[in-house]
């Protein structure tokens, strides 16, 4: 049966036809749909999924199912692989024992993230064997070797993906066969405790892995060599599927040397084609990983062929590549001039349409709040990751800082120790909150840093489309879990001013945010407001003829609703949500809900 699929659907139908037996991660684009996919087609419930807390405890989870003998598969964003560094790093010296899949998804451009770090990099300081697909139909293909791979070299395996291959689409064949789970339980050994002693004889033990696993990827069919001549043409992961396209519009053949498993390099293989070679042109996105390893062995061959690639400036170092990119680079590369009409089009310049908080999205009241309670202060707003971020923008600008998950409450805390008398406020997220923001937290409290927190708490982890978190009470597989109170936590951290209020009913916001910030030492507010996409919309507002054309509403809270019109404010019913924070900011009143007077 073929069905029409995301790569990140085909991913986890890999892993689901694989006979993936535990499945773990953290929401974060581009990989979440993966997570999901297998939550929604495990209707027996013979897989066990979770939305962990955070990458780390995903990864461990995953860990130990495959210490158990199971197949288990984490998947997280390049970021959160940050996150879960720690135990990744070790564990490719204890190893594991049933099949385990880091899977991380990279984002070129960036789209939705912080870095542009490239996790087939990661896989090489981490000594762990890397898939790189090419296409969405590869992808499928590489899970059930990458699960393989790892029952063998009793070793993790690391598939990452770029944007372009989580969310394209391809035609992808399901067999609707599921492998048997071999699980056979945990084994006590001493392998699993980690001592100096025995990190050392894994370490050599591990590097006569990578020569193996060198071995076997150069006979791996994800990695060929096709084509003669003496230019040459090395390419991984979607820049391979975009030199394909390119060389079929302009209709050449050239030898080609496609890398589908960039760590260990699959040297063998590599060789061969340096050997054939005077001049190779590496087309890959972000880190030079493959252009490093063929630049490295070329050193042996005579005569040495010359390596161009990010590092001679023959392509970009950063950003997201393209098939007119590649197609711009091959052409230079091969001396074929661009016809006029082959010249890249300028494409005419889209209307701007800088990101904003939804109509009705609380968060934008949470900032007024604060923004109203702090006026004529010196103040430093440290926000965090999350839809929230986006108060960052006019008129709000109530976000100064945004480093990384949970950052923003321990940035505040350094601002406060260089910056006593000036305000501290840090803004984290409900699912940012469980993630990383209780260690910061509980430093506060510790170390007495007055600093105010403000938790976001709209029920959901919103900004990567609405997953469960301890806070919602229910869990992926959409079993009912008991709800974690974040004023409960944040008490127990012995924080000595907590309150909760609702960031819609503005006078009550405003007055909390003034008791919260007098308090001397940490305070924590949690704004409590559901998402404005998780909720039925109330009835919607309008202006009426009370309007002093002041501008106030426009001006101070940047609603999407709103628009100027002929000098005078209007409200778009069609997104207005009724969340009626503007009607409070009207010193007239002149904003009521259509159908209806209010005083
Ligand atoms: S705040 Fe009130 S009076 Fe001022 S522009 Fe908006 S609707 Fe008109
Ligand atoms: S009530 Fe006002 S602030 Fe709320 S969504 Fe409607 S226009 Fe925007």
């Amino acid at each position: 049966m073929k069905e029409l699929l995301i790569g990140n659907e085909a991913i986890a139908f890999g892993a689901i036809e694989a006979g993936v037996d535990v499945v773990t991660g953290y929401p974060g684009t581009p990989s979440t749909e993966m997570l999901e996919t297998i939550a929604r087609y495990n209707r027996d419930g013979r897989i066990y999924v979770e939305w962990s807390v955070d990458e780390k405890v995903a990864l461990e989870v995953a860990a130990g199912a495959a210490y158990a003998g199971a197949k288990s598969m984490v998947a997280m964003k390049q970021v959160g692989l940050n996150v879960a560094s720690d135990p990744l790093m070790s564990l490719s010296y204890v190893g594991i024992k049933g099949a385990m899949i880091v899977f991380v998804a990279d984002d070129p451009g960036p789209f939705s993230s912080q870095t542009e770090q490239d996790t087939r990099a990661f896989g090489k300081f981490a000594n762990l064997p890397v898939f790189d697909p090419s296409s969405p139909e590869e992808a499928k293909e590489m899970v059930k070797e990458a699960f393989k791979v790892s029952h063998d070299f009793g070793l993790p395996v690391i598939l990452r993906a770029t944007t372009r291959i989580c969310h394209s689409c391809s035609t992808i064949e399901l067999t609707g066969r599921v492998d048997a789970s071999k699980a056979e339980g945990f084994v006590k050994d001493q392998r699993w405790v980690i001592f100096p002693s025995l990190t050392y004889k894994n370490h050599l033990v591990l590097e006569e892995k990578k020569k193996e696993l060198s071995r076997l990827f150069s006979r791996s069919s994800f990695n060929s060599l096709s084509g003669y001549g003496r230019k040459g043409i090395a390419a991984s992961g979607v820049a391979y599927a975009y030199l394909k396209e390119v060389m079929d519009e302009l209709n050449i053949e050239l030898p080609v040397l496609k890398i589908g498993t960039p760590h260990p390099f699959p040297e063998d293989l590599a060789l061969k084609f340096l050997n054939e070679m005077e001049e190779v042109l590496v087309l890959e996105e972000l880190y030079p990983v493959v252009e490093e390893q063929l630049r490295e062995l070329s050193a042996g061959c005579k005569p040495t062929p010359l390596i161009l690639g990010k590092k001679t400036g023959h392509m970009p170092v950063a950003g997201e590549y393209s098939v007119e990119l590649i197609k711009k680079a091959v052409c230079a590369f091969l001396a074929i001039e661009l016809q006029e009409e082959e010249a890249l089009v300028e494409l005419p310049q889209l209307p701007p349409r800088p990101p904003v908080l939804c109509a009705g999205c609380p968060h934008r009241a949470s900032f007024y709040a604060f923004k109203t309670a702090c006026r004529g202060k010196k103040v430093v707003f440290s926000g965090d990751i999350g839809c929230y971020t986006l108060g960052n923008a006019k008129p709000l600008e109530t976000v100064d800082t945004c480093l990384c998950m949970g950052a923003g409450i321990t940035i505040a805390q350094g601002l406060h120790r260089i910056e006593p008398d000036t305000v501290n406020l840090a803004f984290i997220g409900d699912s940012t909150f469980f993630h990383t923001g209780i260690p910061g937290i509980i430093n506060a409290v510790y170390n007495n840093a007055d600093i105010t927190v403000v938790v976001l708490d709209n029920r959901t982890t919103a900004m990567t489309g609405n997953q469960p978190h301890p806070g919602t009470g229910r869990t992926a597989m959409g079993k009912e879990a008991p709800i974690i109170d974040i004023g409960e936590i944040v008490k127990a951290c012995g924080v000595g001013y907590v309150k909760k209020a609702d960031p819609l009913k503005l006078k009550e916001a405003v007055a909390v945010a003034k008791e919260a910030m007098e308090h001397k030492g940490p305070s924590v507010v949690i704004f409590e407001s559901p998402c404005a996409q998780n909720i039925k919309s109330g009835t919607p507002l309008y202006i009426d003829e009370r309007c002093i054309a002041c501008k106030k509403c426009i001006r101070d809270l940047g609603c999407p609703a709103m628009y100027m019109e002929d000098g005078k404010p209007c409200i778009d019913s069609s997104q207005c949500n009724g969340c009626n924070l503007c009607s409070q900011v009207c010193p007239v009143n002149a904003i009521v809900p259509v159908g209806g007077e209010q005083g």
